[in-house]
């Protein structure tokens, strides 16, 4: 399985690349933020350790980013993964594949410009 989950973001930064706000003592591995599933601003509890996330209110839950990725953003499970960098064909991270920060992902872009002449 051409998954890796070891590249998975963190946690912290990638619910805060998505505008939700962790809010919560520093020490505490739970925060509280935003459920964008059905609109709650606090009911969203988000582990900033394992990625897991529930909301106390309409009962979303995942065990991980990649979980989020797949519910928030509508996509299958291997577009999840290949939005969030964690799909790898033959060891090596493919080109096309988006990584977590704009800078590859523009060179992902580019690439696939060029491929399409
Ligand atoms: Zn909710």
């Amino acid at each position: 399985m051409p998954f890796d989950r070891t590249l998975l973001p963190d946690p912290v930064s990638y619910f805060e690349n998505h505008g939700l706000i962790l809010k919560g003592p520093r020490s505490a591995n739970w925060k509280t933020t935003t459920c964008n599933f059905h609109g709650g601003s606090d009911s969203m509890r988000v582990n900033v350790t394992s990625g897991a996330w529930v909301c106390m209110s309409c009962g979303e839950k995942g065990g991980d980013v990649l979980a989020y990725e797949i519910k928030d953003g509508g996509r299958e499970f291997v577009d999840a993964a290949k939005a969030l960098g964690c799909w790898v064909d033959d060891g090596l991270r493919q080109p096309w594949a988006p990584a977590c920060s704009p800078h590859h992902r523009t060179d992902g872009q580019r690439w696939q410009h060029s491929m399409r002449g």
